[in-house]
Formats: C-alpha cells, sequence, structure tokens
C-alpha cells in the first residue's frame, strides 16, 4: 500500500528557478558582505540545516488568519523591534510570551472570540534603516542592521557585515522557538495558570484590572470542570512565530519545498511581512514573497494608494485566497482617520478580503529633546481607536493589532498609567532600535482594544 505522506511530489523545474528571480531585481535594503564567498557557505548550511518550522503548520495559520479576515478571529503580533542574540534568554522569552498570553487572554475575553497568538519573534534580527551609515563625532560606519548583519557596538570591527551571524540567527531562532514551543504546549499556558502569569506586578492598575479578569475566568472554568467538561484544550495554545521578510541571504536558503505538495515554504518563521521600505511592486522582495505559500503581510504607510493596494493584491493575492494576505496598516494617530477610509472603501470595491492588523507603532515615532527615540502611549491609543472608527465606518472587520513590546518593565514609550517622562525615559531603556511598550502598556493597550471590539 501507498503511504501517501511518503509521496514525495517533485516541483516543478520553473517553480524552483523562479526563488531566484528576485537576484535580477532591484533590491533595498541589504547589507554589503565583505566576503561572497563566506555567504555562500553559510547559505549553503542554511540551506542544509532542518526547517523551524512546518509546512502544516503554516497551511493551519492561514486557516486561522482567514477566519479573522472574516471577522470571526482577532491577530495579536507582537515583540520587539529587533531581538538580540544576547536577549534570547530564558527570562526575557518567557516574560514576553507571558505579557502575550495576558493580553490575549484580555482580548479572548473582551471579544468573545478566537485570538491567533503570534510573536514577532524567533527570527526578527534583521532591520531596515533609513541611512546605509550612521555618524557619529566625526566618525561614520555602517548602520545596525540587526544582530544577524552585524554588531551595534560602535567600532568598524562590530559594523562590518559578518555573514557567520546568519547561521547563529538560525541557531538563536531555533532555541527561542524551542523554547516557545514547551511553554505553549507543555503546561504553562494552561487557563488555569492566568493568575501565575501576573506575579510580581501586584501593584499597578492594569494588573489589577488583569486579577480581576482571572478571577472570573477562574470561577467560569472552576464550574466548568464540576459541570464536568473536559479541558484538554485549555493545557495547550497555538503560539506562531513572524519577522520581517527582509534579509534575501537568509530567506531564500530557508526556503523549502513542500514534499506534499511540490510548494515553497520559507520554514524561517510561520509569516513573513514585507516592510514599508522593501514593498515595490517590481522590487526583489514581493517577486520573493509572492512565490512562497506562507501567509504574507505588507506594511501600509499613509502613502498607500488604493491603485497600490489593489497592485499588491493582484501579485501577492492572485487567486483572493483567504487568509493569504494581510495589510498591517501604520499610519500616524494623526494620519489615519484620513488616510484608511479610503484604502478600506477601495476593498470594498475589489473581490478580495485581506486581513487588516493595526500597527500603532511606526507611524508614531519622535525623538525627545535629551536624544530617545520614542512614541507617545496615548498617540498609540489613538491610533487603534482611529482604526477602529474606520472599519466601523466602511463596515471591514479590524482583524488584529500588532506592537513592539516587550514584558519587561523598560522605560521606552512615553505615557501610560506609571506616567514615564521624558526624564524618566534614560532609567530603563534597553531596545537597539524602535521603543517597545513596556509589560504594563501591554495590558493597558489590550484592555483598551477588548473594550473597542466590544462595539464593533
Ligand atoms: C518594523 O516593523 O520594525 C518596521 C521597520 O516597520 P515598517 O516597515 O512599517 O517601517
Ligand atoms: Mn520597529
Amino acid at each position: 500500500m501507498v503511504d501517501p505522506f511518503e509521496t514525495i511530489v517533485h516541483a516543478d523545474p520553473a517553480v524552483v528557478a523562479g526563488l531566484d528571480h528576485w537576484r535580477t531585481l532591484p533590491i533595498k535594503q541589504q547589507p554589503q558582505w565583505p566576503d561572497t564567498t563566506a555567504v555562500a557557505a553559510a547559505s549553503a548550511e542554511l540551506a542544509s540545516l532542518p526547517p523551524l518550522v512546518f509546512a502544516g503548520e503554516v497551511d493551519m495559520l492561514r486557516d486561522r488568519l482567514a477566519r479573522a479576515a472574516r471577522g470571526e478571529a482577532f491577530l495579536l503580533q507582537g515583540g520587539d523591534c529587533a531581538e538580540t542574540f544576547a536577549g534570547a534568554t530564558a527570562d526575557q522569552i518567557r516574560n514576553r510570551v507571558k505579557t502575550i498570553l495576558q493580553m490575549a487572554v484580555v482580548l479572548t475575553y473582551g471579544a468573545s472570540m478566537p485570538v491567533i497568538k503570534m510573536g514577532r519573534m524567533a527570527g526578527q534580527f534583521a532591520k531596515p534603516r533609513s541611512s546605509d551609515t550612521e555618524t557619529r563625532g566625526d566618525v561614520t560606519l555602517p548602520a545596525y542592521r540587526g544582530d544577524i548583519v552585524n554588531g551595534y557596538d560602535f567600532t568598524p570591527e562590530s559594523r562590518q557585515a559578518d555573514p557567520s551571524r546568519l547561521v547563529k540567527g538560525y541557531h538563536t531562532s531555533a532555541s527561542t522557538l524551542n523554547l516557545i514551543r514547551a511553554f505553549t504546549q507543555g503546561g504553562f499556558a494552561d487557563l488555569r495558570m492566568v493568575h501565575s502569569w501576573n506575579k510580581g506586578f501586584a501593584a499597578n492598575p492594569a494588573n489589577q484590572r488583569y486579577e480581576g479578569l482571572a478571577k472570573e475566568i477562574d470561577r467560569a472554568v472552576k464550574f466548568m470542570e464540576a459541570a464536568g467538561a473536559d479541558f484538554d484544550e485549555l493545557k495547550r495554545v497555538e503560539f506562531y512565530s513572524s519577522h520581517e521578510g527582509l534579509l534575501m541571504d537568509y530567506e531564500r536558503p530557508m526556503t523549502r519545498i513542500d514534499s506534499r505538495t511540490g510548494t515553497p515554504y520559507t520554514t524561517s518563521a510561520h509569516f513573513l511581512w514585507i516592510g514599508e521600505r522593501t514593498r515595490e511592486l517590481d522590487g526583489a522582495h514581493v517577486d520573493f514573497f509572492k512565490r512562497i505559500r506562507n501567509p504574507i503581510g505588507v506594511k501600509l504607510g499613509p502613502s498607500t494608494t488604493p491603485e497600490t493596494m489593489e497592485r499588491l493584491i493582484d501579485v501577492l493575492d492572485p487567486d483572493r485566497e483567504p487568509g493569504r494576505l494581510t495589510f498591517i496598516t501604520r499610519m500616524g494617530a494623526s494620519t489615519v482617520r484620513d488616510a484608511l477610509p479610503p484604502l478600506l472603501d477601495a476593498i470594498t470595491r475589489f473581490d478580495a478580503t485581506p486581513l487588516w492588523v493595526c500597527d500603532p507603532m511606526h507611524g508614531n515615532g519622535l525623538t525627545t529633546p535629551n536624544g530617545y527615540k520614542t512614541r507617545r502611549f496615548d498617540d498609540v491609543v489613538d491610533e487603534v481607536k482611529g482604526f477602529f472608527e474606520a472599519h466601523r465606518a466602511v463596515g471591514t472587520h479590524p482583524g488584529g493589532i500588532h506592537v513592539e513590546l516587550t514584558g519587561d518593565d523598560v522605560t521606552e514609550c512615553l505615557g501610560g498609567s506609571e506616567h514615564i517622562d521624558e526624564e524618566t525615559l534614560a532609567t530603563r531603556y534597553e531596545s537597539l532600535c524602535d521603543p517597545r511598550l513596556n509589560h504594563m502598556q501591554s495590558l493597558e493597550l489590550a484592555f483598551l482594544v477588548a473594550e473597542e471590539l466590544g462595539h464593533s
């Protein structure tokens, strides 16, 4: 008898050749590797290593995202702006997972719908930069492009792009994802643990509000248990990985042909998004990602026209497949109410149902007089509100949020109920890239989004 899982479907050679077509196209935001032989060796090594995620999981995520696009689920995507190798510790990973799980509980309870949990984690190591170089005093060096490319220290040695970092990026992603899988499959994410995720922060108001919610959930779970319900389902949660699909010398060798279907999947993460700076229609990134099966996100900033959006749909989602395409809008608090409705209006005239997700971070950056890159919590909140207002007005589904956050008590964004001000930023500013919401600001935001979801 033939075992269908043993059947290897060989890919069409044209499909495989297409995976390298991007090499002939204009490309942005790639490092200048000093040594092409070393890059080729790193690529070959990556290509021989096991996939980090499996095609079946990726397909399941696409199905989940399709539900969110229809308004039957909500996506919570969060994590660092830039993960670092040094930051891939058990404590930091656990705190981030905990914060995301807590936010998900708040959202699930508030919205009474499934929440898809996704980390900007286990591979978010490559960063686009506004300038190729950085100047301090009279020294100019290559810009920091994320730990998978070069080091943050401002020395010529550290800022030199180093291909061995590609392989280290893979291994750090693997160990991070392994711990995430252990946490979310091994009992730590059991809904009966809702209280324990909240330990250590009892004094602050968002946590007190969370405690109240956790008590209600406890009561409901106990009632259902007493009534004989089987809670195996509560022990595990699905948790997906994602990062910006930016660094082609990493993503290409991580792409494999699925033996079931002969289709290419990028196995570096379940979900990849194309950034605001690399989403040119005739550029390398769009060409590469249109050929892979993973669900794809595209960031849309305030200058996006309905025509660009329509062409992105045609290229990236020609079959109009639910769950395939996510638009992550990052308009800015002062712009979202003007810039988003025309795009939503236009979508009602196309035969497409992308998932709409709000990134309330990247349109709201500012630099303080004392030199910190920061964001105001109030602007983040205001953009989220504007996002919900726009969807309510047009009748489309607000399907998720995309946030830069950490589980630690950092002081990187201004405001929130701890009233972080410009002076306080210096006390614990740890991000190497964009400022993140801290644990408490993240939880506060979740309560606010839950309220909005309750209305929509
Ligand atoms: C990011 O998500 O960190 C980022 C750089 O976003 P954008 O492409 O929207 O600027
Ligand atoms: Mn960022």
